[in-house]
């Protein structure tokens, strides 16, 4: 990972990435310039203790056949190498260590995420070492930034909002299809979609949980 222009990272549990991820990734690098997307799946997601996550490794390859191809966007196994629960604020602190105090480093992450940040371990620090970049997604309108705010002093001062092209795909809705044997075409790049059936991925209780 180089600074160059500044790395966005994107955090998420990708089970599994699909293209709503992707036109994110895209449109944020195209529209604020930075030189490089790092996707960054996340080891031990605590966020979604409530349903039974598919196993790292098969996460983190269908992250790098998505993004194979595209040097714009790169993979970190940041979190999944580290033990514990993937808090973003140690994995921020360790890519700060990383790229210097100088380099700019943004977080990116949708408005439902944004809205239950105060919920996160040490949101206050997370906007110091980093800047956040928000985007609204399909049914998840940006959330008011006066209560966040009130939570976390100094937030509105540290995110940009970036309006991105709107797919309407959701990892859930993904993993019921596969569960119920629907097909994913184009939901998925062709790469995830053949890693999923070869690895018969969500047939089983997993695909059918999930919110
Ligand atoms: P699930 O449906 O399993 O909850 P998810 O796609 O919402 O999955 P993550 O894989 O953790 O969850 O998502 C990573 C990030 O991508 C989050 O910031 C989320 O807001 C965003 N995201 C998810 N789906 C879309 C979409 N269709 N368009 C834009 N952003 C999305």
């Amino acid at each position: 990972m180089s600074p160059g222009s500044g790395i966005a990272v994107f955090g998420g549990t990708f089970d599994p990435i699909h293209q709503g991820h992707l036109a994110v990734a895209k449109d944020v690098k195209a529209r604020l310039g930075f030189q490089e997307v790092v996707f960054v799946p996340a080891g031990d997601p605590w966020l979604k203790a409530d349903r039974e996550v598919t196993a790292a490794e098969h996460r983190l390859e269908m992250v790098r056949l998505a993004v194979d191809g595209n040097p714009g966007f790169g993979v970190s196994t940041i979190e999944i190498d580290r033990p514990g629960p993937s808090y973003t604020v140690d994995t921020m602190e360790q890519l700060r260590r990383e790229l210097g105090p100088g380099a700019r480093l943004a977080f990116v992450l949708g408005a439902d995420a944004l809205a239950g940040l105060d919920a996160w371990k040490e949101p206050q620090r997370l906007i110091q070492l980093c800047c956040l970049v928000a985007f609204a997604r399909p049914g998840f309108p940006l959330p008011a930034l006066e209560p966040l705010e009130a939570a976390i002093p100094g937030l509105s001062r540290r995110v940009t909002f970036v309006e991105v092209s709107q797919v309407d795909v959701s990892a859930s809705d993904i993993r019921r299809r596969v569960a119920k044997g629907l097909p994913i075409r184009g939901m998925v790049p062709e790469a995830v979609e053949r890693y999923i059936l070869e690895h018969r991925l969500y047939k089983g209780p997993l695909g059918a949980t999930g919110p």
